[in-house]
């Protein structure tokens, strides 16, 4: 891992997913649907809970 994938845990049901930092397409979540990224021109816009993987 580089820094480019982050852990983002749904603010709505706390499935953990990885995403890529820099995705350019939203990214929904497997369990519920729930949105967890939005791209935003660089790095995406996160919504959930982040965390950095080594
Ligand atoms: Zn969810």
């Amino acid at each position: 891992m580089t820094g480019n994938f982050v852990k983002v845990k749904c603010k709505d049901c706390s499935n953990e997913l990885i995403v890529f930092v820099k995705a350019t397409t939203t990214v929904k979540c497997d369990a519920c649907g729930a949105t967890i990224t939005k791209p935003s021109g660089g790095n995406a816009k996160i919504f959930g809970e982040k965390t950095d993987l080594e």
